[in-house]
């Protein structure tokens, strides 16, 4: 993560300032190391040989190297430093390094960084996306975390390099790039994916963050005026979205590509200037039409609402409202079924909106999370109600 990436830049920096006694720098970095300080060797050794350990690893090398510095500058009756030492290791000792190049830190910094990002916006490349969401993917399962992923396509970008050329349609890009990089949070990931699409990755962040984080970059970017320098004019551009979480959508990196892929398809598909979240129908469940108490909250707003369903199933419920919810929102909803005293909690996507009469709203809603015991009585009261009205 960025945090990782900050720590090396201070030890390069700092290597830079005295690059003879790497071991008196090494002292000074571990004492501002916050975390585990074991981990100052596994990020040195990355820094000088571009070889991962872990930090255990990392360590008994270091103790070895050390040993080997002493070895060498006691035959050779120098100093031979801690480098010539590392590289005297690497190749005899353990053989890790069988035909190393020797490279300024700060030149073999530029290019890696080259390799993983874009020349135009200066965000993340797809290949990075690929191998970040890969690794996050694998996290998320270890550890049980959150972890959503957004795809962003700006809307009729094709017209705006038709109409003001290719160089205007580029900077454009570079400025949609900035908007990002500066209002998303420096723990996920900015990427461009390919053209004029970009990637997001959320880490330990469910769909609703992401979700609220995308919805806040839409509208800054809807307001955003780009200017045409060459006529003097300003234009608008607005951007679509579709978002698919680990655990819940997907579980695999492809996938979740994939799925925010079709969210973001179905946001085109509905007029474009939205962001989605997946959803899909799992399965089928039988409706009845009911009247039951209903509390519902969207995730990304403070205030609860009662209203009444129109119709329950297992699988979700239409419920009534005054409030224009867009399709894909995450909302929190607590049903009362008539006879009974425990509330059902859910978690749901919108997934159906019509405008009933002016400001009257239906809102179709499926289930997303539900204790499968409250599902269970949701399902035997539908049966109930389908087997009395067939009587
Ligand atoms: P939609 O709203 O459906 O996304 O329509 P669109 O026109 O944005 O989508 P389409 O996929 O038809 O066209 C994408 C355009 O983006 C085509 C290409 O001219 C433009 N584009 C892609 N990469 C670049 C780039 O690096 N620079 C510039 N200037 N334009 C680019
Ligand atoms: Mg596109
Ligand atoms: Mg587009």
């Amino acid at each position: 993560m960025k945090s990782d990436r900050d720590i090396i830049d201070r030890i390069i920096k700092s290597l830079g300032e005295n690059s003879v006694n790497v071991e008196r720098i090494t002292e000074k970095i571990k004492k501002k190391y916050k975390k585990n300080s074991k981990m100052i060797y596994r990020d040195l050794l990355k820094i000088f040989t571009n070889l991962d350990f872990n930090a255990d690893e990392a360590n008994e090398h270091w103790n070895k190297i050390l040993e080997q510095k002493a070895l060498l500058s006691k035959r050779l009756k120098r100093d031979v430093g801690l480098r010539v030492a590392m590289l005297d290791y690497f190749i005899h000792k353990n053989k890790m390094l069988k035909n190393p190049k020797i490279i300024e830190i700060e030149i073999f910094d530029k290019l890696s960084t080259s390799v993983i990002t874009d020349e135009l916006t200066h965000l993340y490349n797809k290949r990075f996306f690929t191998e970040t969401l890969y690794r996050e993917t694998l996290r998320a399962k270890r550890y049980n975390l959150d972890l959503s992923v957004l795809m962003l396509d700006i809307d009729d970008f094709k017209r705006c390099n038709d109409k003001f050329g290719h160089l205007f349609g580029d900077r454009v890009l570079a400025q949609i790039a900035d908007i990002l990089e500066k209002n998303i949070r420096k723990v996920d990931y900015v990427c461009r994916y390919g053209g004029e699409e970009f990637a997001i990755i959320f880490p330990e962040t469910p769909g609703s963050g992401a979700l609220a984080v995308a919805e806040r970059v839409r509208k800054m970017i809807q307001t955003t005026k780009f200017v045409v320098e060459d006529i003097k004019a300003e234009i608008s551009l607005t951007i679509s979205g579709g978002i698919s979480s680990f655990g819940i959508d997907d579980d695999t990196p492809e996938g979740l590509v994939k799925k925010s892929d079709i969210a973001l398809y179905q946001a085109k598909n509905d007029g474009k200037n939205r962001v989605y979240l997946f959803y899909e129908e799992k399965r089928k469940f039988f409706r009845i039409d009911a009247r039951c108490e209903v509390t519902y909250h969207i995730l990304t707003e403070a205030e609860y609402e009662k209203s009444e369903t129109r119709n329950i199933s297992g699988g979700g419920i239409l419920f009534e409202c005054d409030e224009l919810i867009p399709i894909g929102s995450l909302i929190e909803i607590s049903i009362k079924i008539p006879g009974t005293r425990r509330k059902i909690k859910a978690i749901g996507k919108t997934t159906r909106l019509e405008e009933k009469t002016l400001n009257k709203y239906e809102v179709g809603v499926i289930f997303t999370k539900i204790d499968p015991l409250d599902q269970s009585n949701i399902i035997k009261y539908v049966s109930h109600i389908h087997e009395k009205v067939n009587k």
